[in-house]
C-alpha cells in the first residue's frame, strides 16, 4: 500500500498545446500496470478549456467546485456545476472547461488503452466557446 500524503503531490500545468487559458492539475491515480485507471483534479480559470479530444475507453468527470461548460461535437454547450457527474463515451469528440466568467474544478477519471487515455485534437476557438451562454 502506498499513501501519497497531502502536500507531496505538486500541482502542474498541462501542456498549452492541449488547453486554452490557465489550467492546473494534480494527479490522484497513475497506477502501474496491470491497473489502467488514471485520475486527476483539474482546475480551470474563467475562460479556460480543453482542446477538442476523445478518450479511447471513455471518461467520467465529477465537478467538485464552480460552474463550467462541456460539449460533445454536434451537440449543445451544456453547463456543468459542482456535484454533477458527466460520462463521456469512448471515442466521443468533446471538450470541457470553465465558464466565461466562472472557474470550474473537476475530478477526471479515465482508463488507458495501450498506455493512452486521451487523443488530443484542435483547440476550441473563441467563436466555438463564445457560443456559450454565460
Ligand atoms: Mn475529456
Amino acid at each position: 500500500m502506498d499513501i501519497h500524503r497531502c502536500g507531496t503531490i505538486k500541482s502542474r500545468r498541462p501542456p498549452s498545446d492541449w488547453f486554452t487559458g490557465d489550467v492546473w492539475q494534480e494527479p490522484i491515480i497513475e497506477a502501474p500496470g496491470p491497473a489502467r485507471v488514471r485520475s486527476a483534479v483539474v482546475r480551470f480559470d474563467p475562460g479556460a478549456r480543453t482542446n477538442w479530444h476523445t478518450h479511447p475507453l471513455g471518461q467520467t468527470l465529477y465537478v467538485i467546485a464552480g460552474s463550467g461548460l462541456a460539449q460533445t461535437l454536434g451537440g449543445p454547450i451544456q453547463e456543468i456545476r459542482a456535484g454533477d457527474v458527466v460520462w463521456i463515451p469512448p471515442g466521443e469528440k468533446h471538450w470541457h472547461g470553465a465558464g466565461p466568467s466562472t472557474a470550474m474544478t473537476h475530478v477526471a477519471i479515465h482508463e488507458a488503452l495501450d498506455g493512452k487515455h486521451v487523443d488530443w485534437m484542435e483547440p476550441v476557438t473563441d467563436a466555438q466557446y463564445g457560443g456559450a451562454a454565460g
